[in-house]
């Protein structure tokens, strides 16, 4: 039986400044993950600050949250077997100078900040990034 697992990413403003949401999400279709949620918003500085919370003590910490709150973002529920590793491996290195050919930080990352999207790395905070974006009734049966 397959076991499907939910993850959350989010196109970050760099990329949804460089028109790259339609190359990413594309991406996402052809490796087989399925959208149960889609938005596009802009958030605070504070509200980047709760989502980013357990990196509060790392010291890119105040300007990571500039800059997820200085533009647009595109956030999505995507579903899969194997959702949390599969797209953390389609997204590539957290620096786009070590990611591989073919992953979307590699074609659209510009420096380990600004470095096109984000995923959930575990299923715990997969909860916690979901419930943050996205209410139960907003995900696709
Ligand atoms: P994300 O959590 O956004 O999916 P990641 O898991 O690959 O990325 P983390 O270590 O969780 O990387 O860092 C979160 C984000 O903080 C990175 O995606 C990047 O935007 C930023 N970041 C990480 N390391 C640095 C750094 N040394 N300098 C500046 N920004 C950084
Ligand atoms: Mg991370």
């Amino acid at each position: 039986m397959k076991t499907l697992q939910r993850t959350l990413t989010i196109i970050k403003p760099d990329a949804v400044a460089k028109n790259a949401v339609g190359d990413i999400i594309e991406q996402f279709e052809k490796n087989g993950f399925r959208i149960l949620a889609i938005k596009m918003l802009e958030i605070s500085k504070h509200q980047a600050e709760q989502f980013y919370a357990v990196h509060a003590s790392r010291p890119f910490y105040s300007s990571l949250t500039n800059f997820m709150s200085s533009g647009p973002i595109v956030t999505l529920a995507l579903e899969k077997e194997n959702a949390i590793a599969d797209l953390r491996k389609l997204m590539g290195a957290t620096n786009p100078a070590n990611a591989e050919d073919g992953t979307i930080r590699k074609k659209w990352a510009s420096s380990i900040e600004h470095n096109a999207i984000h995923g959930s790395d575990a299923e715990e905070t997969a909860r916690f990034e979901l419930s943050f974006f996205f209410a139960g009734y907003e995900l696709a049966k």
